[in-house]
């Protein structure tokens, strides 16, 4: 009976697209191309997650629980269609629907572009935790910038990128629904009079310049849940959409120049990962966003409980990393200046409402911003901070007395700069890191003065990815064979995955498993011919590095072990019995020439390799353009091989891992980030760890004891590999070209030894290399079942995990009934 019901539904849908069509789209089945297609059936359960978020805005607002604003600069958040599907349950329906209507269900999917608004990590954890938030039923609204264009797409000419824009929303955004009426005006630049008054003083802001804030929301539907998540996006606007006063004055400059200031605010995402940049328009789309959350957060409470006494009571905010930290003092604003309240007043519910999640600790990517320019562009709030700033620094005296040299370091405003991160640690309730280790390294180095001083706002919470999306999506099938194995619904509850450990030692089970990965080996080796042309053999091991180009990510390490094996190769043909094809996915922020110049490596790398008929035969390089979350789901499921090699100490946690490990891949990797929890979950036998621990490098950093031409001299393995980039033998290139990056791992820049310890970690690497390459070819049953283990282990990073232990740690919510 069931399949009866279930062949109703599949034909009610059929018939339910057809009619989208035909009503919205004014065209028929025969007619239709595929971009209308996609729209049609994403129309129809676009019709059901509506009626499901209204009931559930209802049940919500009803029920007066407390909300949480996660703030976030960048939401990376991919297609939506499939996921909305599986989590709707009904995705095997809707495949069906368009099988019997005679279409592909995978090519109407390509045709959705992707919601690209983030850099990498940070902001696909944004996107992570809401659906995880969404299906925990948790009442979330997570906040952000409706960017015209996402991060650019890369395309590789000649060995080099090239970025274009990435006009995302050119063919519309079916998801998302305008809320015109929830405008906000935000002000920004002129200058502030202050008058005392017989209610006390009152501060007025003149002369500012107006930006209409409008909010596009995106519904997030959780799995089984009754509870969808809202995104909020913020899109700027002029006030007059075009001012027909200044036009008819003749000051037709400033008509124009008024709707330029407010429209450029959300036009681009800045594409810059892990490096800050001092732009005064990103710091006018930081406040942005910290505004019009802030005012809108407010008048919401105000319209619903009617005190704003009882703010901290309803709602709290998370901040991810430093990028919406003015909301901090742009809530201290409102409160005082128009609502009355005193200073002590107001901070005691600032206090209480903010928390902070650091995802860094490099210098280079630290917030600070140039005090007479945020003077200049946020009069007000520059005041506020200056306040806040003295206040805290009082409190720091009475502890540090004369350690003069720690208050400076950790005030808000010190050497001409304001900067976000003190702000934050000093404000806010709780502190995070998003690993073990990286809350360790936050309370022993980068904020131990302060940690010192409150060491009941620091903890660590590892980060996650939402198992629905980087496995039921991105690989159907070892999910299904999951589901055949356990007992439970693995989507609902990620407990569930170590029940296939019982099944490690099953033949039959291994024999599966180990099928679906090469089904996937050949799904993306199809992919990626028809992408770029490029043909792979799907029986050669497929090594896998994909993330944002960063020297601390070490691909360039990657990269000189395959120069180190072209080189093993040339002596001796046999080195390699097995193939193996170096998959690299990266894109580099278009300002940063170091990485850059490690793309044009890769590739004239992979040239010298094709250009050797004998050695192409054994290893192959690709590069997969243009990295994003729809390449990472295809990608990361046919990998052999995970690439985790960042310096120790630099990656805070990576989510990147935790996608491969869910997937099968086995890592090779350093000690840093999340790898650490993943070893402790695998145990050492099913993970290969290399390289300088964190204590090491510190205490490199501290003595001064690297010498990277030691291990050049010491090393002929390592002298033929760097010689290699400048002895002219890789092709076109020249032998100048790679000469930086030569003297960089060599003698280092700016009087210090490599700071990415490239040279120092390589011989391990190497030798590492060789374990994992000969577990994979000569005990191949074993790395079956240490694949195994890595997926079973792997439910402990599900994003679920996550979002409650942030809930029972922070944000203390109720789940909505
Ligand atoms: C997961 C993900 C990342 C983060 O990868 P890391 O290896 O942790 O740096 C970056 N970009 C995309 C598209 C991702 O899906």
């Amino acid at each position: 009976m069931g399949t009866i019901i279930s062949g109703d539904r599949v034909k009610q849908i059929a018939a339910k697209i057809e009619h989208k069509l035909i009503n919205t789209l004014g065209t028929t089945l025969e007619e239709a191309a595929n971009d209308e297609i996609y729209k049609a059936t994403a129309g129809c359960i676009r019709d059901d997650i509506m009626t499901k978020w209204a009931e559930s805005r209802k049940k919500s607002d009803a029920q007066g629980v407390k909300k949480l604003y996660y703030m976030s600069a960048e939401f990376l958040m991919g297609r939506a269609l499939s996921n909305n599907l599986i989590n709707m349950e009904m995705y095997k329906d809707y495949r069906q629907a368009l099988w019997k209507l005679g279409i592909d269900f995978d090519e109407i999917v390509e045709e959705e572009t992707d919601a690209g608004l983030g850099n990498g990590g940070l902001g696909r954890l944004a996107a992570c935790f809401l659906d995880s938030m969404a299906t925990l039923n948790f009442p979330v609204i997570g906040c952000g910038i409706r960017y015209e264009f996402g991060l650019f797409k890369q395309k590789i000419m000649d060995g080099m990128q090239v970025e274009m824009e990435d006009d995302w929303l050119r063919e519309g955004n079916i998801w998302e629904v305008e809320r015109p009426e929830l405008s906000v005006e935000v002000h920004f630049n002129g200058y502030i009079e202050e008058h005392w008054t017989e209610k006390g003083l009152k501060i007025i802001h003149k002369d500012y310049n107006t930006v209409v804030a409008v909010p596009y929301d995106m519904p997030v539907i959780g799995y089984k849940s009754d509870t969808p998540a809202t995104l909020r996006l913020w899109s700027a606007r002029s006030k007059q959409r075009f001012d027909l006063h200044s036009f008819n004055e003749g000051i037709y400059d400033k008509a124009m120049a008024d709707q330029a200031f407010a429209e450029v605010i959300s036009k681009v995402l800045y594409p810059a990962d892990d490096h800050m940049q001092g732009k005064m328009l990103r710091l006018k789309q930081f406040y942005f966003l910290a505004s019009a959350t802030m005012q809108l957060m407010v008048k919401h409470h105000k319209e619903k409980k009617g005190d704003l006494h009882t703010l901290s009571d309803y709602v709290t905010v998370q901040i991810n990393d430093t990028h919406p930290t003015l909301a901090i003092p742009e809530l201290m604003r409102i409160l005082m200046d128009e609502e009355g309240f005193g200073w002590e007043e107001a901070y005691a519910i600032v206090r209480k409402i903010f928390n902070y999640t650091n995802h860094t600790i490099m210098t280079e990517a630290l917030e600070c911003w140039d005090e007479n320019m945020f003077k200049l562009l946020l009069p007000r709030i520059y005041q506020i901070i200056c306040v806040m700033n003295e206040k805290y620094c009082d409190k720091l005296r009475i502890y540090y007395g004369e350690h003069h040299e720690k208050i400076s370091k950790m005030s808000m405003i010190g050497n001409n700069q304001v900067r976000m991160a003190n702000l934050c640690i000093a404000v806010c309730h709780r502190v995070n890191g998003v690993s073990q280790l990286h809350g360790d390294i936050l309370k022993q180095q980068l904020f131990h003065d302060s940690y010192n001083l409150y060491p009941q706002k620091y903890i660590a919470i590892t980060n996650g990815i939402t198992h629905r999306r980087w496995l039921a999506l991105a690989n159907p099938q070892l999910c299904q064979l999951i589901k055949d194995h356990t007992t439970g619904d693995v989507l609902k509850d990620y407990r569930i995955f170590e029940q296939i450990l019982l099944f490690k030692n099953d033949v039959s089970f291994q024999h599966k498993y180990q099928q679906i990965k090469q089904q996937n080996k050949k799904r993306f080796a199809k992919y990626i011919e028809k992408k770029q042309g490029v043909v792979i053999n799907t029986d050669s091991i497929f090594d896998v590095q994909c993330k944002r180009m960063h020297e601390y990510k070490r691909q360039l390490m990657k990269c000189l072990h395959i120069i180190y094996l072209y080189q093993q190769l040339k002596k001796q043909p046999d080195y390699l019995s097995t193939p193996i094809t170096f998959i690299f996915a990266a894109k580099a922020a278009p300002g940063y020439a170091r990485a850059k110049d490690i793309i044009r490596l890769i590739h004239s790398v992979k040239d010298m390799i094709d250009a050797d008929p004998v050695i192409r035969e054994k290893i192959q390089v690709v590069f997969v353009e243009n990295y994003s979350v729809s390449v990472a789901e295809n990608l990361i499921p046919a990998a052999d091989i995970s690439e985790q090699i960042s310096t120790a100490g630099m990656e805070a946690s990576g989510t990147g891992n935790m996608k491969f490990m869910m997937n099968g891949a086995l890592t090779i990797g350093t000690m840093d980030g999340a790898n650490v929890e993943i070893f402790e979950q695998v145990g050492a036998e099913n993970i290969f760890i290399f390289g300088a621990s964190v204590e090491e490098v510190g205490n490199m950093k501290r003595y001064h004891t690297y010498n990277p031409g030691t291990v050049f001299e010491k090393n002929p393995k390592i002298r033929d590999i760097c010689n290699c980039l400048i002895d002219g033998e890789l092709p076109k290139i020249g032998k100048q070209k790679y000469s930086d990056i030569y003297q960089s791992l060599l003698f280092g820049e700016y009087g210090q030894p490599d700071q990415y310890f490239v040279l120092y970690d390589l011989p391990s690497y190497i030798e590492t290399y060789d374990k994992v390459y000969n577990t994979y070819v000569n005990h191949y049953d074993e790395w079956i079942q240490k694949a195994i283990v890595n997926t079973a282990k792997s439910g402990f990073f599900s994003s679920d995990r996550t979002v409650a232990e942030y809930n029972d740690k922070i944000w203390k919510l109720s789940t909505i009934k």
